[in-house]
């Protein structure tokens, strides 16, 4: 998809020198990539403790090679007995003096989700490249962002130009499990040692689109479990009112009629139509809204781009359990739903969408006890035994930085001066570390990386020259932050 360019800005010799360098260590970067690719790091649920030692001594030992100082931080596995020695680790690798009121800090989880190397065309643990993209699990997600920041942190660190402030980078090793032992322990429990400006390499770029965008917020997510309870029995003899599934799909099949909490969102349409126009002309975003979002679309997907999913408080139903037997009739039925939030939306506001839509559906809610029922208040249905009862599995709230400020705004001439075309600045439906980040009261907290996709599937890549912009862009800010 063809962009609208900018003319390029000059740049200082100082400038030209260190993005020179860049492209002169672009199969090191590649290279880069791959070492990380081949350190096997996922991880499966929060129970389950997955050894993220390998990929941290690594990255240690990286860093420290490029002169870093590292700190390491440990959280340890609440599933694992008392006495063992499984922690998860996060990492801390700086240069530069604290307190000098400049800083940077580069950010990215070091972890990766499952896969079937049998979907894969290439080995999932080996990166490769084809068609100027490099294959493997987590090259977009986002060990190739990583790359490019431990890049560009190698060379300013090896450029001899003296710091004003503190250049960091801070490692994960959970963000796909919600970033419990990783970003919400470190901003719980070590705020002050990473409250700065932060860029978080996810990468923000998606084919068509060649350019990332800069990402200022993000909505956060209510994730909650609704057990249906209904009357057991025979096969034979159905219940079309009392089973529990039949409860759980009324429950589905009505969602039109639950009214979701509603915010004004952050960055209204016509801002981030206002955004892209800048970029793009009108002919190739509609052709965009037309085309298929990846190269092998999916037959079942029915439900093109979803644009309202910026806008708008949003429910899935992702996990359905019930039933025991084929001639027996389930008892219960548990339900997980996936409900997505703009900032602003709290979780009370959540749970009372979902109480007054059982009390439409004629259904007896049970809450957790910190939160007023408006059913029982209202002395509704109190004469049904319970029909459902809902608990929290996590809330987190979503999170927004104006696009106007300093930060975002250096960050932002810095991409057009590698990219030469407009920064786009964009709100994104899902969540990453930035959220716990933001909610710990850190201010200038971005996403940027690199444009890869298949993310959480088979055949994940990243764009390779892409890498290469990226690290100029990470290395431009923290030259214009640190050294100026
Ligand atoms: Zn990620």
């Amino acid at each position: 998809m063809s962009e609208k360019r900018i003319p390029p800005r000059s740049l200082s010799a100082e400038e030209s020198t260190l993005l020179a360098r860049v492209d002169e260590q672009k199969a090191q970067l590649v290279e880069l990539l791959g070492q990380l690719v081949a350190i096997d790091s996922r991880v499966i649920n929060l129970e389950t403790f997955s050894d993220q030692e390998p990929i941290f001594s690594f990255v240690e030992a990286f860093m420290k090679q490029a002169g870093a100082t590292c700190e390491r931080f440990r959280c340890t596995h609440p599933h694992v007995p008392d006495g063992s020695n499984k922690a998860w680790p996060s990492l801390i690798a700086a240069i530069g003096e604290r307190g000098t009121g400049k800083a940077l800090q580069l950010c990215g989880h070091l972890d990766v989700v499952p896969f079937s190397p049998e979907s894969w065309t290439s080995d999932p643990l080996q990166a490769t490249t084809r068609d100027g993209k490099i294959f493997g699990r987590g090259t977009a997600d986002m060990k190739g962002g990583v790359a490019s920041q431990m890049m560009a942190f190698k060379i300013l660190s090896s450029a001899g130009i003296p710091l004003k402030g503190r250049l960091q980078m801070l490692f994960f090793p959970d963000e796909e499990m919600n970033g419990d032992y990783g970003s919400q322990f470190m901003a719980r429990e070590h705020k002050a040692a990473i409250d700065a400006p932060t860029i978080i390499g996810e990468p923000t770029g998606q084919p068509p689109i060649k350019s990332p965008a800069i990402i200022v917020g993000e909505k956060g997510h209510a994730w909650l479990k609704l057990k249906f309870h209904g009357a057991s029995g025979h096969g034979s003899m159905p219940k079309p009112r009392s089973n529990a599934i039949n409860k759980a799909s009324k429950f589905m099949a009505n969602r039109g009629k639950m009214e979701l909490p509603k915010v004004k969102p952050p960055l209204s349409l016509r801002n981030m139509l206002g955004s892209l126009l800048s970029r793009y002309s009108l002919g190739s975003l509609l052709s965009l809204a037309r085309a298929p979002a990846t190269e092998a679309p999916d037959p079942y997907n029915e439900d093109g781009l979803g644009i309202g999913n910026f806008f708008n408080t949003t429910i899935s139903f992702n996990q359905i359990h019930a039933g025991t037997k084929v001639n027996v009739i389930p008892p219960t039925c548990e339900m997980e739903i996936d409900v997505r939030v703009l900032p602003g939306v709290t979780v009370k506001d959540v749970i009372n969408s979902i109480v007054h839509y059982c009390t439409r559906l004629g259904f007896r809610i049970k809450i957790p006890g910190e939160f007023v029922n408006l059913q029982e208040a209202a002395g509704k249905l109190k004469n049904r035994p319970m029909d459902v009862e809902l608990s929290i599995i996590s809330f987190t709230p979503g999170t927004f930085d104006d696009p106007g400020r300093p930060f975002t705004t250096l960050l932002s001439g810095a991409f057009e001066d590698v990219y030469h075309v407009k920064a786009v600045h964009f709100f994104a439906p899902g969540s990453s570390d930035a959220v716990f980040l933001r909610g710990a009261g850190i201010s200038d907290v971005v996403l940027f990386g690199p444009t890869g996709g298949n993310t959480h599937d088979a055949n994940e890549f990243v764009d390779v020259e892409d890498l290469v912009n990226t690290c100029k862009v990470y290395l431009l800010t923290a030259y214009r932050m640190l050294c100026k």
